[in-house]
């Protein structure tokens, strides 16, 4: 798999010593003064590379959409999926180069901050327009018909590269032009900007209910607060309480994964109960009375693994409604961080659908009145892998360390 996450040159908000940070790292903690933040935005991360231009060059910033992700498809013959690593132009001009190349992954970035020198142009193409390229493309080499799509990304961002203008542009990053000589008329200063007014956000990671110290691994999307039995994540500038439960196991050597489970009203179809499911997804068993007292929900990883374990693992939990007890307090067992959150989560419902419905056909069903709880599923610890109890999927630990770089 061709992917890596870039290096965040960074300084702690509370010393300032100097260090460097991973591209999903959330959860700092800081070597020199020990204090631990965790950082937030209130939609993407925005950063810029480093610029070699001269001294007296105006510096000019153009914008990419960075996006890191998988893309799924469903046709007649199944879904085939697909990781992205990709950026695109967030402003269309044939004077810039399309894409920032590879030279992310070379260098280290900065977060834009506001008083970063230099003309922030404002990005012109929203990221979906954007996306709507990846997706056709991927689409054109797949056979037809293609009933649905879906971009699960994990990973959103804007990357601004310098470039400065001298008879031609010229990329700042190489100090190299990307032009032969611009027309008489171009003019910079048509391209809308002016000073970045962003800023990243940090929290300190201080249970909000008790006061106590929260835990997590760097790229944790949730935290943990051990001492109030409690789970929080970022919303907007605060940490919010979030409902969760786990499934309880007697076994030896039990690792919990995380998991969405998710309830919604599925327009166009009947999918109200376990026995409606069963009849969708024509599976071989006979529908017994109770399964219309068993509500149906979807459910789906809540950590990031490779898209051709994702999807499975997702449709298994769904099509078995696991539907053992649920405890609302944390286990006593290992808990696997969530690193994939539930809004890139609902994004897998649709396709979970048209995987598993029989026969295969367009549907275009509206999903509203979203409910959903994080449950964390008991997994069996192996030598080489985790299994599901109820379902036996297996996942290899080599899959969760891969990963970190998705
Ligand atoms: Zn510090
Ligand atoms: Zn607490």
């Amino acid at each position: 798999m061709k992917s890596s996450n870039f290096l965040i040159d960074y300084q702690c908000p509370q010393c300032g010593a100097p260090a460097v940070l991973d591209e999903t790292d959330r959860l700092f903690f800081c070597e020199y003064c020990r204090v631990k933040s965790y950082l937030i935005t209130k939609d993407y991360f925005r950063y810029t590379l480093p610029s070699k231009a001269p001294e007296n060059k105006k510096l000019l910033y153009f914008p990419y959409w960075r996006f890191k992700g998988m893309l799924f498809s469903c046709g007649s013959d199944g879904v085939r999926q697909k990781f992205i690593d990709v950026s695109h132009q967030a402003v269309n001009s044939h004077f810039f180069p399309i894409s920032v190349g590879f030279r992310s992954q070379a260098l280290k970035l900065k977060f834009v901050t506001p008083d970063t020198e230099g003309r922030f142009l404002e990005p012109d193409q929203p990221f979906e327009k954007v996306m709507n390229i990846f997706e056709e493309r991927f689409k054109g080499s797949l056979p037809k018909p293609v009933f649905h799509q879906a971009h699960i990304g994990e990973s959103l961002s804007l990357i601004y590269s310098p470039f400065y203008v001298n008879n031609r542009v010229y990329d700042a990053v190489l100090n190299e032009p990307v032009t032969s000589s611009l027309p008489d008329d171009f003019d910079e200063s048509n391209f809308s900007g002016g000073r970045p007014d962003w800023q990243i956000g940090f929290l300190p990671t201080l249970c909000p209910e008790c006061g106590w110290d929260l835990e997590g691994r760097r790229d944790s999307l949730v935290l943990i607060c051990k001492n109030c039995d409690s789970l929080w994540r970022p919303d907007g500038k605060k940490f919010e309480k979030l409902l969760f439960a786990h499934i309880p196991e007697k076994e030896k050597n039990i690792i919990y994964l995380p998991f969405w489970r998710i309830r919604a009203d599925v327009s166009e179809i009947d999918l109200r109960s376990y026995a409606d499911m069963v009849r969708f997804a024509n599976l071989p068993k006979v529908v017994q009375p109770e399964f219309s007292d068993i509500k149906f929900s979807f459910w789906s990883p809540a950590f990031k693994v490779r898209p051709q374990t994702f999807l499975p693992l997702a449709q298994k939990m769904t099509l078995s409604q696991p539907q053992g007890k649920l405890i609302y307090k944390l286990p006593v067992s290992e808990l696997y961080p969530v690193t994939l959150p539930f809004s890139e989560a609902i994004e897998t419902l649709k396709i979970n659908l048209a995987g598993f419905m029989k026969p295969r056909k367009k549907l275009l069903p509206k999903l509203s009145d979203k409910s959903y709880l994080l449950v964390y599923v008991p997994f069996i610890e192996k030598h080489h892998e985790l299994i599901e109890l109820s379902s036996n999927f297996a996942i290899t630990k080599n899959q969760l360390k891969m990963a970190s770089n998705l």
